[in-house]
């Protein structure tokens, strides 16, 4: 017994040292980045929501279980480990006294059977993992397998570890039960048909016993300490990494540039003491740090990246990977206290503290530009990740310091960012054309001049591409001929407007983008604009969850949310059928980031005729079109072209027409038509339109209406 006692306690002190060790000086590595106030704010304004997330997201395995089979599996063994911390407290106490039992319950019949019942699911857990890793092979998988990257080695260490754990539990509960010192009368099914087994043996179980219950704990004490040395450290700090995550799903707004924990004010920001976006590892926030220090190398954000998938150089998991190999690898150099202390160390470390974070080749970056260019902003890695990891913060930082301090960014763009600094548009437009879509209306629009009076309801946002692009026009005047049709009182701010600034933020330049929001901010202050409605989920993501940042605040809903309300008001009535089948493709800025995906569907529903079908890849999993993230403005040169993708996927459902909500889209898809179309890949009235399109087309023209007191008409639908 003694012998028991002092190597178990021993073994202990040993692993904890170790562990302890490990888990200090990766707090002192995350310590090296930058504060991040705002995060622990967040956590402070909704403890109710973040204990909420705790409940289904870590407990409840919300995100795993959207993967069935690899989710079931995780969520046993994770659910398993929780139930087997009471057979460690039994090892533990059969240390001291081989009749030891846990106080009140540890003789209960049905707490026996639950351990064991645990345990048998760990193991079938882990033989499913063991399964899908066969499956998906990177050797044999290539690029598609979802490990392709992940060091698959330490998987496999620890699902062996995990074996060991419940084999040792399940023979030392087997051999107590020979010996009588196993505390559960019945129940503990697994256990006593290990103990049959064992039972020919006879006076060795005593032996068994004791090997057993020390081999468990070494197991589990080894266990400790590989997972403080390996991707499986998110058994320890995923739950933090979930706390301090955007709510819901990690997606959100953009987050402001912030230099020491503040927000940078680029009118008196210094270039040698601010911090310009991420230009070195620890530019990371500490939250961005703990993201590093989380990752599960799952690769289920890699799976569904639009430019990982078309063939391009990115994944999202590969990007955590490379930063988080680099901070480990340059953590001697970060936690160095002196200026000897770096000189001493050894030359690999100091090379790899003098690696450029971006770099191709010849550079021996950290990351290569083609990586960090490629990004959509789509938000699917982000959406996919069990813990919470947030991508594109990692993108937007990288993309910050290259433009802002290296000036280094793909040379098309910069057309885009100078027509946005001279004209307000991405085009380089005059800002007159920006009416002129009104022109071809049969009623009038009003255009704001002055301050917005009670009467008008909506302010109608309509957005560069809506107001100077020939195809998102249409949709333009469409809407607008809706709400005309529907009675909706609404203005427009014609040449006033300005681009929100999304492509210059999403390209890294907050700097333009500051201007222009302050710019538009001040324009819908002074028109007192209070309840916008925009038709690009972009312009729509921007003012309503960006703009509040710099202290624009206004209600702001999208057009396919407005005019599905309209219908079920009754105030707009779809009866000429349309008798197609649609297939709807959602945008990323609309259903993703901002989880409107019900809308758009309710009004192709109430279109008579209309067949919908589903993309096999929608809602939650809906695939980009390639335009987000400022990839617009950019040549797309490696891979397969994402629009083209997304539009094999439509044409799989073999649509008439494909609809979606937001003017990118239409111009992506339409273009990636035009070209099947070409190819006679695609049949020849096939079409991309727009939801407000569809609906326009269906709708009753009602009876002319009175005259308004203004001497306005407001019947006629006018849609396009
Ligand atoms: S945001 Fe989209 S494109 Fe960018 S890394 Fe994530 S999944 Fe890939
Ligand atoms: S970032 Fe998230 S989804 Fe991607 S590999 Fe890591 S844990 Fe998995």
């Amino acid at each position: 017994m003694a012998l028991r006692i002092i190597i178990g306690l021993v073994l202990t002190v040993v692993a904890f040292a170790i562990a302890g060790r490990r888990l200090w000086w990766l707090y002192r590595l995350g310590r090296t980045g930058q504060p991040a106030p705002e995060r622990i704010e967040a956590v402070r304004e909704h403890p109710a929501q973040d204990a909420e997330t705790q409940v289904t997201q870590v407990i409840g395995q919300r995100k795993l279980l959207k993967w069935s089979v690899p989710g079931v599996a995780h969520a046993l063994t994770f659910w398993g480990f929780i139930v087997l911390i009471l057979t460690i407290i039994e090892a533990y106490g059969d240390l001291f006294s081989r009749h030891f039992s846990i106080p009140l319950i540890g003789t209960w019949a049905w707490v026996g059977f639950l351990e064991d019942l645990f345990a048998v699911a760990v193991l079938a857990g882990i033989i499913t993992f063991a399964i899908i890793r066969l499956q998906s092979d990177p050797k044999r998988e290539g690029r598609k397998s979802r490990f392709a990257g992940s060091h698959t080695g330490a998987a496999w260490l620890v699902l062996l570890g995990i074996f060991l754990v419940i084999a040792t539990l399940l023979i030392y509960r087997g051999a107590q039960i020979n010996t009588g010192d196993f505390p559960y009368p019945k129940g503990a099914f697994a256990s006593e048909v290990v103990g049959h087994w064992l039972h020919p043996l006879g006076a060795a179980n005593h032996g068994i016993e004791t090997t057993f219950i020390l081999l468990q704990l070494a197991v589990i004490l080894g266990f400790l300490i590989f997972v403080t040395y390996s991707k499986h450290l998110h058994i320890v700090i995923a739950p933090i990494n979930v706390l301090f995550a955007r709510r819901p799903n990690g997606l959100g707004p953009l987050q402001p540039m912030r230099s020491n924990g503040k927000v940078l004010d680029f009118e008196e920001a210094d270039p040698d003491e601010d911090v310009f976006g991420i230009g070195k590892v620890e530019d990371l926030s500490w939250k961005g740090m703990l993201d590093l220090a989380t990752c599960t190398e799952c690769g289920r954000c890699q799976s569904q990246c639009p430019a990982y998938v078309t063939g391009k150089p990115l994944s999202p998991k590969m990007i955590i990977l490379e930063l988080r190999d680099h901070a480990f690898a340059k953590a001697p150099y970060l936690l160095a206290g002196s200026d000897e202390a770096r000189a001493a160390l050894p030359d690999a470390v100091k090379t790899e503290a003098e690696r450029p974070i971006i770099g191709d080749g010849d550079a021996h970056g950290v990351i290569h530009p083609d990586e960090l260019w490629s990004c959509t902003n789509c938000g699917a890695c982000v959406e996919e990740c069990p813990v919470d990891i947030e991508h594109i913060d990692h993108i937007t930082g990288m993309r910050r310091y290259q433009v802002l301090v290296e000036s280094a960014f793909p040379t098309e763009a910069a057309t885009m960012l100078k027509n946005l600094e001279s004209k307000g548009n991405p085009w380089g437009m005059g800002e007159s054309k920006r009416a002129e879509w009104i022109t071809e209306l049969d009623f009038e629009v009003p255009v704001v001049d002055g301050p917005i009076g009670p009467e008008v309801e909506y302010l109608f946002w309509v957005g560069c591409a809506g107001a100077l692009e020939d195809r998102a026009k249409k949709t333009t005047k469409a809407i607008a001929g809706l709400l005309h049709a529907a009675g909706v009182n609404f203005a427009v701010l014609g040449p006033a407007e300005s681009c929100t600034g999304d492509p210059a933020r999403r390209m890294g330049n907050e700097f333009v983008y500051s201007m222009l929001a302050q710019q538009n901010i001040e324009t819908l202050n002074e028109a007192g604009a209070r309840k916008i409605v925009a038709s690009c989920p972009h312009c729509f993501n921007t003012i309503a969850r960006e703009y509040p940042q710099l202290g624009g605040n206004y209600e702001v809903i999208h057009h396919t949310q407005l005019l599905a309300q309209l219908v079920a008001d009754g105030r707009l009535t779809p009866v000429s059928p349309i008798e197609e089948k649609i297939t709807y493709h959602d945008p990323c800025f609309l259903g993703r980031h901002n989880r409107v995906f019900t809308p758009p569907r309710e009004i192709m529903e109430q279109v008579p005729g209309v067949q919908a079908q589903e993309m096999h890849r929608c809602k939650e999993r809906g695939f980009c079109c390639g335009a987000g993230g400022a990839r617009m403005w950019m040549e797309e040169r490696i891979g397969k072209r994402i629009n083209t993708e997304r539009i094999d996927e439509a044409l799989g459902t073999d649509p008439d027409t494909i609809s979606t909500g937001c003017p990118y889209c239409l111009v992506m898809l339409g273009d990636a038509v035009a070209a099947k179309k070409s190819s006679g890949e695609a049949k020849e009235t096939l079409e991309v339109v727009d939801v407000a399109q569809l609906l326009a087309r269906s709708i009753a023209v009602p009876a002319p209406a009175p005259a308004s007191p203004d001497g306005s008409e407001s019947g006629g639908s006018g849609a396009a």
